[in-house]
């Protein structure tokens, strides 16, 4: 649509999807539709848009959505939906103490609105139990970057893809998971001939039929593969000593526990199950390469060592030096419009806002003085799994669910489902009703959606966008912050929650960031925290830190250093490689793994409204090899029934040699009038990686067998 400009009174917004960030142009045809274009000038897009993004203009109708505030499916006013939840939350606080409540909110969230329910349930409530699904997701990196770099940092920026030689994709199906990142990465591959591609990836996807190289890894074994090429850089002179000298201080136990755990290029070749051959041109293109960026995403992340893989990743860069540099570094996509945005304000259970530490007495002070706080959580909170299992325990008595599903997204969901239905008070915040999650709702409060509120998100590169509004707000619908804010206040906490405005939360998030931060830490946007409701409006897509000596923001971080630990340096961590928490037996014998695809958005509740999505595949299916199809005598096309220690599942088979043996891929989406024949999170096992509490939803241990009609 050439018409829709910015002159023409469009409105610049951003993608409410992925963690890629694009830019978009909208306008308002009519409150339940909308023209929509990519907008030219965003520089994580520049004008393209992937088939979610561009049909957003389809999922705005208003049919299904929650309008009203309502209590026991019963519509209320504002003042009795948030009275009511104040008093009940302030009832079991006083009596069973702070910590018998808890928040469970959502990279779906703006910055503004994560803030808020952080500062609420930190510093007024006074526990950690506020955790995301953004654990889900990418929490092991998180984990994984404060290890190595003091703190969590992601150092490059989506330009570097167009600069490097060697682009390596792990356990990252982009070309549908992150699709506009992708499409740059292949157009600056016809322009630069000497750019090869290397997926590493268990099955045959998208991506991989795109790259120079495929490795078909063994699941659970990418540790074993980056300690075998820390290893074969040391033999073949490739490490950067100087670069460790000045900007390490520790990497010598690292090289030593690779060589221990990855001896020799067969010895990894066989552990990983590729070829020899394979292998080396992937080590060879690696050690000769200087411009190498490595991306990975869910594929690493979600594993019950998810943190040690990112770690056995990152450390390949540090020990060559090459980080922060055009064209190199590690890389993590993040799954979530908002998952950078959440972490910057601490809404992970493990941290405090602006990046600090909650196990720091001196962190939790300086938080505490800037709010004026009366309180602060004094110790990390429950990570998602284990909350519900509190709740399920009795532990946790009231929960407050904003924009995400637990209830389908969870691991072991029927679990999940039993706790909630146990649980003493369960208020959501969401914007349709009638979800999986809406059955266990005491209290639901309708909130505004994408196109209806205004606020910030953070991409994949540190990019601050702005999401604005270009629909009115139906019903009585109202902004994520505004609900959490009137209750802090009937909560007793008046005036340090007045806001009016996202504009008001956003400089004071951006002054607490710059408050005594003294240079330690990289997160800092202080350089915005003068700007006037115009300039905060007029906000234009910048990558952080932005402050006094950066104003216009940083694409790179860690060119000659600058790290956070002590004498501004990183760590190589030593990774020993684990298996996965449940390995295949006799019973289950099959790998189920989990993912994305192309058309289709979390639990669909939105991107389920397009028909043109939908079209792309349409019913929940099962992926599976033809030599495990013909041993289970399951045809192509037919239904089969999937069935872990945990759940069970009917689904369509897809028989294809684009899964290894022994292997099953399931994706995630379905839930609603699909969860009557099992949902795909109730077959998965609820193993979490010790140290960042993420899930294994890439390894549950399955069997499967042809579905016949009783
Ligand atoms: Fe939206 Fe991601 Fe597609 Fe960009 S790549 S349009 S952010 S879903």
């Amino acid at each position: 649509n050439p018409s829709l400009t910015r002159e023409n009174g469009a409105i610049a917004t951003t993608c409410p999807y992925c963690g890629v960030g694009c830019g978009i142009l909208a306008a308002a045809r009519g409150p339940e539709s909308a023209d929509i274009k990519g907008d030219p000038e965003h520089p994580s897009n520049f004008g393209r848009l992937c088939s979610k993004g561009s049909s957003l203009g389809e999922t705005l109708s208003l049919e299904t959505r929650l309008l009203y505030p309502e209590i026991n499916g019963r519509r209320v006013s504002w003042d009795d939906a948030l009275t009511t939840v104040a008093n009940t939350f302030q009832r079991i606080i006083e009596t069973h103490g702070p910590d018998a409540v808890a928040f469970y909110v959502s990279g779906q969230l703006l910055t503004e609105d994560y803030y808020v329910a952080n500062k609420l349930m930190k510093g007024y409530i006074g526990s950690g139990n506020i955790d995301t699904n953004s654990r889900l997701c990418m929490s092991s990196t998180v984990a994984a970057q404060k290890r190595a770099f003091g703190e969590d940092v992601v150092p490059g920026c989506y330009e570097d893809l167009q600069l490097a030689d060697l682009v390596v994709l792990v356990g990252s199906n982009a070309a549908w998971c992150h699709p506009i990142l992708f499409q740059r990465l292949l157009a600056a591959k016809r322009e630069n001939r000497r750019l090869k591609i290397v997926n590493i990836d268990p099955r045959r996807t998208a991506t991989s039929q795109s790259a120079d190289l495929h490795l078909p890894i063994r699941p659970g074994t990418d540790a074993v593969l980056f300690n075998g090429l820390l290893n074969y850089l040391r033999q073949h002179d490739s490490i950067d000593f100087g670069f460790l000298e000045k900007h390490l201080g520790l990497y010598a136990e690292a090289f030593e526990t690779a060589r221990k755990t990855a001896p020799s290029l067969p010895a990894v070749a066989r552990i990983c199950g590729i070829s020899e051959e394979d292998l080396a041109t992937f080590y060879q293109w690696f050690a000769r390469t200087e411009k190498t960026v490595t991306l990975w995403s869910q594929g690493v992340n979600q594993s019950s060592s998810g943190t040690d893989k990112v770690n056995s990743i990152i450390n390949v860069h540090l020990a060559t030096g090459r980080i922060g540099k055009p064209g190199m570094g590690p890389f993590s996509l993040t799954g979530q419009p908002n998952a950078m945005g959440g972490r910057e304000v601490g809404g992970l259970a493990n941290q405090l806002a602006a990046h600090l530490d909650i196990e720091n007495p001196e962190h939790r002070n300086l938080v505490q003085t800037f709010w004026n706080a009366p309180r602060i959580a004094e110790k990390p909170g429950l990570k998602a799994v284990e909350m519900f299992r509190a709740i399920a325990g009795g532990r946790i008595k009231a929960i407050w669910i904003m924009a995400t599903n637990p209830a389908v997204s969870l691991p072991d969901s029927n679990a999940v489902r039993d706790a909630l239905g146990r649980c003493e008070f369960v208020v959501v915040s969401e914007c349709e009703s009638g979800t999986d999650l809406s059955q266990y709702a005491h209290v639901s409060l309708p909130a505004l959606a994408w196109g209806e509120k205004d606020g910030t998100v953070t991409n994949s590169e540190r990019r601050i966008s702005r999401q604005r509004a270009f629909l009115p707000p139906p019903g009585e619908a109202k902004p994520d912050w505004w609900i959490i804010s009137r209750v802090a206040q009937r909560m007793g906490y008046g005036d340090d929650f007045n806001y009016q405005s996202a504009w008001e939360i956003f400089v004071e998030h951006a002054r607490l960031s710059g408050f005594r931060n003294n240079g330690e830490r990289v997160f800092d946007i202080s350089g915005l925290a003068e700007l006037d409701r115009a300039g905060y409006d007029a906000l234009k897509p910048i990558q952080w830190p932005v402050n006094q000596c950066h104003p216009n923001g940083v694409p790179r971080l860690f060119d000659g250093g600058g790290f956070s630990f002590p004498g501004r340096r990183a760590r190589m961590v030593p990774v020993l490689p684990k298996a996965p928490a449940n390995l295949p037996d006799s019973a289950y014998p099959l790998v189920l793994n989990t993912g994305r695809i192309r058309d289709q958005w979390h639990t669909m509740t939105r991107t389920g409204k397009s028909a043109r999505l939908t079209k792309h595949l349409p019913e929940p299916y099962a992926e599976l090899n033809p030599h495990d199809a013909a041993r289970y005598a399951v045809p192509d096309g037919s239904l089969v029934r999937l069935e872990s220690r945990f759940g069970q599942a009917l689904v369509r088979a897809r028989v294809t040699e684009d899964q290894q043996r022994g292997a099953v891929f399931v994706p995630m989406h379905w839930s609603g009038p699909y969860a009557n024949k099992g949902l795909i999170n109730a077959l998965v096992n609820p193993a979490v990686d010790p140290v960042s509490g993420e899930p294994e939803s890439k390894h549950t241990p399955i069997r499967i067998e042809p579905y016949r009609a009783a």
